[in-house]
């Protein structure tokens, strides 16, 4: 019997923790619970969407006048050095047990909250590594049918993949192809290093969405002019400035909107305190994209999804 809950708050099922309501939510823990849970939701006439661990996320204040399901698979089968994660499997989770299992490549996953379906979808990266690296193929569940992508396929790019123009095809599972570490001690240490390092650098305890923005890539014909307004040599060279760093020097760090705040620890970050609505930080991003193509001449384009805003 499928779990079907009536105006499940969206809040608690995002990093931000704002948001309305669903009409509808499902949790779906087979492929025939997500094939009754679309069912469910076409008898109804009702819009669906899937989503995962909710930390790439702003829910509309109105929240989603229809379906949400979560899949929430989380088997993990390691063979060799294949690595088979459901898509409800927790990324952090599945880093921690490749590197138990002496295996090197995916260890940047154990600092990314959310699923493995989320960081199929978005091409979840960190610390130089993004799952493009390791996906073989991902296991879709598309028009009532299950498919077989390859990493091909799946179109992977800077926090893209085909998957966010395919609403409707709902990742079922991935396939990771990591490494034997020489020696087991190696990935530890670099796990520990990529967590140091979040520490270091994220804000700790506060609600938020990770990066809001993508880092902008930079075509060689704007690089006189963003040298000119004072971004690094590093950056420049790289193609890429990081969108922290556009708006910290836009003054933006600390900005407030309600119950919103831009952090002070990284401008990257959006950063909530009870009370704070998905209106606060939709105002706090057209601040940014606003002050930053003001001072730099380019545009900010959002990492986080939206829901219904
Ligand atoms: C503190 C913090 C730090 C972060 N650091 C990083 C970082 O270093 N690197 C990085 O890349 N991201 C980072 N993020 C963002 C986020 O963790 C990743 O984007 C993550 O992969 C999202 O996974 P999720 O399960 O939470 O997806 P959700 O937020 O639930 O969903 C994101 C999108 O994926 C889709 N989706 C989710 N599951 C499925 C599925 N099974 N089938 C089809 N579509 C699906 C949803 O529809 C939605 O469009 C951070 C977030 C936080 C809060």
């Amino acid at each position: 019997m499928l779990d079907i809950k009536e105006n499940e708050p969206l809040a608690k099922h995002s990093t931000f923790g704002v948001g309305g309501n669903a009409l509808f939510g499902i949790a779906a823990h087979t492929v025939a619970e997500l094939q009754e849970a679309i069912t469910f939701a076409d008898e109804k006439k009702l819009p669906w969407r899937v989503l995962g661990g909710g930390s790439n996320l702003l829910v509309s204040d109105v929240g989603f006048p229809g379906v949400i399901i979560w899949y929430q698979n989380r088997d993990l089968l390691i063979e060799g050095n294949a690595v088979i994660a459901g898509a409800g499997a927790i990324t952090a989770a599945v880093a921690g047990a490749s590197v138990r299992a002496g295996l090197t490549g995916f260890e940047w996953g154990a600092g990314v909250p959310g699923t493995i379906g989320g960081a199929v979808h978005g091409n979840a990266g960190a610390t130089g590594g993004e799952m493009k690296d390791s996906v073989v193929s991902v296991s879709v569940l598309e028009n009532g049918e299950v498919k077989k992508y390859s990493a091909a396929e799946c179109k992977f790019g800077y926090r893209d993949s085909v998957f966010k123009n395919l609403p409707h095809a709902i990742i079922l599972s991935a396939t990771l192809q990591l490494a034997h570490a020489a020696d087991a001690a190696g990935p530890v240490a670099k796990m520990r290093e990529v967590l140091e390092y979040r520490i270091k650098t994220q804000p700790k305890g506060v609600p938020s969405s990770g990066c809001t923005f993508k880092n902008v890539e930079i075509e060689e014909r704007a690089v006189p002019q963003l040298r000119a307004f004072g971004v690094p040599e590093n950056f420049l060279a790289a193609h890429r400035v990081p969108a922290g760093w556009l708006i910290e020097k836009a003054n933006l760090k600390g900005a407030v909107q309600g119950g919103a705040k831009i952090s002070e620890v990284h401008g990257n970050f959006m950063v909530t305190a009870p009370g704070a609505t998905a209106a606060d930080i939709a105002a706090l991003i057209d601040l940014a994209k606003e002050k930053v193509a003001a001072q730099f001449g380019v545009q900010l384009h959002e990492e986080i999804t939206r829901l219904n805003i």
